[in-house]
């Protein structure tokens, strides 16, 4: 595998982990790549949980 530079960290690494890979009609598509001890640090993609958190609560509070 050719070596990539890490997404977070911008090093180098022989051992690149996908991390994330967009794919856009306009942009043929992205790969992010990462090290090992920074890919844990990515979120996973189509995270099942990413619409069921609550963000934020929406309503501000009345001060
Ligand atoms: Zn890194």
């Amino acid at each position: 595998m050719m070596p990539q530079v890490c997404a977070r960290c911008d090093k180098t690494t022989s051992t690149p982990v996908v991390v994330a890979i967009e794919h856009g009609a306009s942009l043929g598509g992205r790969t992010l790549y990462a090290c090992p001890g920074c890919a844990p640090t990515f979120p996973k993609q189509r995270d099942p949980f990413e619409q069921c958190l609550p963000d934020r609560p929406s309503r501000k509070t009345a001060s």
